[in-house]
């Protein structure tokens, strides 16, 4: 195979991608990689869904193997974690690093259960994420409405930062994914209130974050939902980076490969501290 030309003018990594093990992504660790190559993204690190929590197992707690739903099992994850190592082995050779994590979705009372997950199977990312609260999805748009019915946005950003508190303190998570995903469906309901609806909540975040060494993401989904910034907006990477928080990782959280690395060049001038620095 021959080595393509980088379209991106920065190499650097996308940390948040989901191939078809998730139910809700399509394209294979192969497509995928060869997406990456094309874009000469120097790595790549894949993090399929992981949710185990009771309230919605039925719904999303599975990976797809060969188009089949599978429990979250040892089997399952050994599968997964066997297919990245062979893309791995496969992809080296033009250029692509092929990594696999998950993206764990953040329950009280999880700690014991991806914890023992963690200590026997060894990931590359472990990506911790708040999707629910009361367990109504705030990626989904209905359910989201239900939970902004319920609560004022001050009401809603103190639950949310409350369970992202929580989910930081359990030490698990190298990283928060997509921290202020209530702006998704949010900014429609509640208007500009919720761009600044963080601030007084979310420092003390940032303080647990810095104790138990957790960074976050710079996601980019945000654009592909209509929105001019990332999530978390520019504010929130100000503050956090005012506070000594790290900024970690890009991710897009691809859905499907011509998802990979969406607006990665405009997002690399934010994120500048993780563009490897090469010399012409
Ligand atoms: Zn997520
Ligand atoms: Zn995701």
């Amino acid at each position: 195979m021959t080595k393509i030309k980088p379209l991106l003018n920065t190499s650097v990594s996308d940390h948040h991608v989901h191939p078809d093990y998730s139910f809700d992504a399509e394209g294979s660790l192969d497509d995928y990689c060869r997406m990456a190559a094309d874009l000469g993204l120097k790595e790549i690190c894949f993090t399929p869904h992981y949710d185990a929590d009771p309230e919605r197992r039925d719904y999303e707690g599975f990976l797809i193997i060969n188009g089949n739903k599978e429990e979250l099992s040892d089997e399952s994850v050994r599968h997964y974690l066997d297919d990245i190592k062979r893309a791995a082995d496969e992809f080296w050779d033009i250029g692509v690093m092929v990594k696999g994590g998950f993206e764990f979705g953040y329950f009280p009372g999880c700690e014991k259960l991806i914890g023992d997950l963690k200590s026997r199977f060894k990931l590359d990312h472990s990506l911790g994420a708040v999707h629910s609260i009361d367990g109504l999805c705030l990626c989904l748009k209905d359910e989201a409405q239900k939970l902004f019915k319920k609560y004022t946005a001050e009401q809603l950003a103190d639950r949310y930062y409350e369970t992202l508190d929580n989910c930081a303190a359990t030490g698990l998570f190298d990283c928060l994914a997509h921290i202020e995903i209530y702006r998704r469906h949010g900014l429609e309901y509640y208007g500009d209130e919720i761009m600044t609806v963080h601030r007084g909540r979310i420092e003390k975040l940032f303080e647990t974050m810095n104790r138990h060494e957790v960074g976050f993401e710079l996601n980019t989904s945000a654009i592909r939902h209509g929105h001019t910034e990332y999530y978390p907006n520019m504010d929130i990477v100000n503050m956090a980076s005012a506070a000594g928080t790290r900024l970690m990782a890009l991710g897009s959280d691809a859905h499907k490969p011509d998802q990979l690395a969406l607006d990665f060049d405009a997002a690399t001038a934010v994120a500048y501290e993780l563009v490897p620095y090469v010399e012409e």
